[in-house]
């Protein structure tokens, strides 16, 4: 457990077609992939959908215009002081991201 003052804060923020681009103030660089943060969306529907056993495979597998679509984000907001929503091209909009997991999912994500 870290001491809240220890926590490195945002020094930027950059997006691009696929992922998120996070500098942070201790100097460490993170790119996070859309496709990871709306799987790890925090929202309570995301979080119940994850802990439900997968649907069966569709028998005709037919995407949709916006399913063949790379998922990106089409817009973030920062919500108070330590957290961030996030638009998602699919239309989902209810997962707001704290610093903490970003820099969680960064740090996962660029260790593999
Ligand atoms: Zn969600």
């Amino acid at each position: 457990m870290r001491h809240p003052t220890e926590e490195p804060t945002l020094k930027s923020l950059k997006a691009d077609k696929e992922s998120l681009l996070i500098s942070w103030s201790d100097g460490a660089t993170h790119r996070i992939l859309w496709r990871t943060m709306r799987e790890e969306c925090p929202c309570a529907t995301c979080r119940q959908k994850r802990n439900e056993p997968p649907a069966p495979p569709p028998v005709f597998n037919i995407l949709k215009p916006e399913e063949a679509a790379p998922l990106r984000a089409t817009a973030m907001f920062p919500v108070g002081n330590y957290a961030y929503q996030v638009n998602f091209s699919d239309g989902h909009n209810s997962g707001i991201f704290t610093l903490e997991q970003l820099r969680d999912l960064g740090e996962s994500e660029n260790t593999l």
